[in-house]
Parts: structure tokens; C-alpha cells; sequence
């Protein structure tokens, strides 16, 4: 380690699974970057619903539990066998540990590093959320012009990327959203039909003369599935990436043969940033979007790192829009 700072610092933690209450601002000790890590001061810090998932015991892991793995800030201290980054260097990262806190480790290839013209706040809002619709849109299935893709909660996080994206690929998006003021972002975003979600797979059969669509992108699970599977043409291909809604219990794989011969898959963030170089690809390819204006990252919300209970609380009951973060 190049620099030891010695004294405490504040950071969210949870002591057991619960509601967003049990969030709670406490003095910790400062992290201590290992081997192969970086300690960053963080500047902003990027909420995701996973962070909920984790927090309720929904997705298991260790308490007493300081959440978040995305983050923006700058190098405080390197681990040991750390190369080519400084103490001092901008970076942003969606592979990091306990980032709801002043302080946040990650390991050293996983942080990109924040091109000049990018704010701390879009390079801390961009990382999870953008990767996710990068690979959703170029690895899972790959997006082609011409075709119909149906998108669900399009005034999300991830929602309001993935349509921008979508939309530059020269495809047509369908989204759905649960309000009047998340339309309006969705089309905004490139959305060419905006639907609510009662009745939505028969609507989309009427948009698309019959047919359905090439692909539909699930975040919301448990709650659309079932129409999201409805919606697809013969040979389409389900991508389930979430469960805003709930988990989607167990499947009967008949029904893609039922469905028309469909495909289904379960992707995650993680198995598509497998070496450095997918990471830099894909986020330089969305860093470059943002620099060039053909890409917006909507920041929809900022709060106070001690009111990270409210924003889990505003995310999980839809009053949110593109991408929540907490300020230390
Ligand atoms: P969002 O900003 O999209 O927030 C969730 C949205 O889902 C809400 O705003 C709401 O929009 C919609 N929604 C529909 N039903 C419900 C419900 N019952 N409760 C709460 N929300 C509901 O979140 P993110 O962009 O952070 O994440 C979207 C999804 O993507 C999540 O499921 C997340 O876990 C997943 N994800 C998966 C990744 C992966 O690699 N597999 C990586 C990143 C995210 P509306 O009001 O318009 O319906």
C-alpha cells in the first residue's frame, strides 16, 4: 500500500436482512486495499435493485452487509502489485464492494478509468446499468435493424439505455411503463410505442400485424413473463434479466415449444465482463456515446448518502426514473 489513512469513516450498514430501514449510517474503520486492489474515495455511488434483492435476503449474502458495487471517485491508496493506476486517478467501476460509503475497494482491472468531459456523477450512474444494456443488446442478442424489440419499465436504469441503444441500431422499440411522466422519458429515449403493462402481449401482437417480436428484454419477471413469452414471434428469443416484480418460479420448458420454437435465457452483468478487454470495450463504447451527445444517462434522483433506506424505498415502489445515486 502506497498511502494508509488511519481514521474512520462512514458507510451504510446493514446489521441483518430486512425493509430499507435497516440501512443505517455508521462510523467504520477505513477499508484496506489487498492485493491486486484499489481504495477509492468515492464521489457518488450508483444504486441498483440488486442492492434490494441483497439487502431483504432475497439474494444471500454476509452481515452485517454494507451494500452497492458501482461507484465513481478518485485512488486513495493501491494495494500491493498494483500497476498502471495512481493515487489520485478518476476512476468509476460496477465491480466494486460496499460502495454505499466515503470509502469503497475494488480490484485494480475492473476500474475504468473516467475519460475527461465526464462528470463524477454520470461516470458513477453509467457503469451497471450501461454494461448491462451493452451486452443485453450485442452479446445475448445481437440487435439488427429492422427488427421489433419489446422492452419492459423504459423509464428505468437500465430501460432508458437499453431503448437509446436499441433505437441506434436502427430497431424498433415497445416498451412499458407505469405512468403518464415515465412515457414521456421512454419516448424520449427513442421508445417508437410506449404501452402499460395491463393487456400488453395483445397489443403487441396488434403492433406487430400478428407477427410479435424478435426479442424481448424481461427485467420486471415475476409480474410479465408470462406476457413477455406471449409477445415473441416464432423463433424470438426471451431475455428475462431481472425481477423488479419478483422472481419468475420454475419453468416448464415445453412451453417454448408450445411458445413457437423459442429461445429463453438468464443473463447477468458479471459473464460478460470477463477480461479487461470486454470491460473497456464495453464501456468505452458507451463513454465515447456520452461524450459524443448520442447518449443520455438520465441521473433521476440524488440523495445523501445517510438516506440510502429512502432511496431503496422510492426504487422498490416505481417512484423513481433512470438511475438513483447517493452523494457521501
Ligand atoms: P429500474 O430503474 O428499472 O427500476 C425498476 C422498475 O421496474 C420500476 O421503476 C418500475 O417501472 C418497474 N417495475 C415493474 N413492476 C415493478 C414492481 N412490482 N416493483 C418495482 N418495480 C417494478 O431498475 P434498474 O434499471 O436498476 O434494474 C432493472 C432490472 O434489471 C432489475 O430487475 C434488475 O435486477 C435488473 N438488472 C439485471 C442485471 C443483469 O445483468 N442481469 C444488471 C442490472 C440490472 P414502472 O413503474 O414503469 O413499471
Amino acid at each position: 500500500m502506497t498511502e494508509s489513512p488511519t481514521r474512520t469513516t462512514k458507510a451504510i450498514v446493514a446489521a441483518a436482512p430486512g425493509g430499507p430501514e435497516v440501512l443505517q449510517l455508521q462510523d467504520v474503520d477505513i477499508p484496506v486495499p489487498g492485493t491486486g486492489q484499489l481504495l477509492v474515495k468515492v464521489a457518488a455511488a450508483g444504486v441498483n435493485f440488486i442492492e434490494t434483492y441483497e439487502r431483504s435476503g432475497t439474494y444471500k449474502v454476509p452481515f452485517p452487509y454494507t451494500p452497492g458495487s458501482e461507484a465513481a471517485g478518485t485512488v486513495a491508496a493501491l494495494g500491493e502489485g498494483v500497476t498502471g493506476v495512481a493515487v489520485g486517478d478518476r476512476v468509476a467501476f460496477s465491480e466494486g464492494s460496499g460502495t454505499y460509503a466515503e470509502y469503497a475497494l475494488v480490484r485494480a482491472e475492473a476500474a475504468l478509468p473516467v475519460p475527461e468531459g465526464i462528470s463524477d456523477e454520470v461516470a458513477a450512474a453509467m457503469p451497471l446499468q450501461g454494461m448491462t444494456a451493452h451486452y443485453l443488446v450485442n452479446s445475448t442478442f445481437k440487435v439488427q435493424a429492422g427488427q421489433t424489440v419489446l422492452t419492459h419499465a423504459g423509464a428505468g436504469g437500465v430501460g432508458l439505455i437499453l431503448t437509446q441503444l436499441i433505437k441506434a441500431k436502427g430497431a424498433r422499440v415497445i416498451t412499458t411503463v407505469s405512468s403518464d411522466e415515465k412515457e414521456a422519458l421512454a419516448r424520449a429515449a427513442g421508445a417508437a410505442e410506449v404501452l402499460r403493462y395491463e393487456g400488453f402481449a395483445e397489443k403487441v401482437r396488434e403492433l406487430t400485424k400478428g407477427t410479435g417480436v424478435d426479442v424481448v428484454y424481461d427485467g420486471v419477471g415475476k409480474d410479465t413473463f408470462d406476457g413477455s413469452l406471449a409477445s415473441l414471434r416464432k423463433r424470438g428469443m426471451m431475455v428475462l434479466f431481472g425481477g423488479a416484480s419478483g422472481q419468475v418460479p420454475p419453468f416448464d420448458v415445453q412451453r417454448l415449444n408450445a411458445g413457437g420454437s423459442l429461445f429463453l435465457t438468464r443473463p447477468k452483468l458479471a459473464d460478460h465482463l470477463l477480461t479487461s478487454e470486454e470491460r473497456r470495450w464495453r464501456s468505452g463504447e458507451l463513454f465515447d456515446a456520452v461524450l459524443a451527445g448520442k447518449l443520455n444517462i438520465r441521473i433521476g434522483a440524488s440523495y445523501p448518502l445517510a438516506d440510502a433506506a429512502r432511496a431503496h424505498a422510492d426504487l422498490q415502489a416505481r417512484r423513481t426514473t433512470g438511475k438513483l445515486l447517493l452523494i457521501p
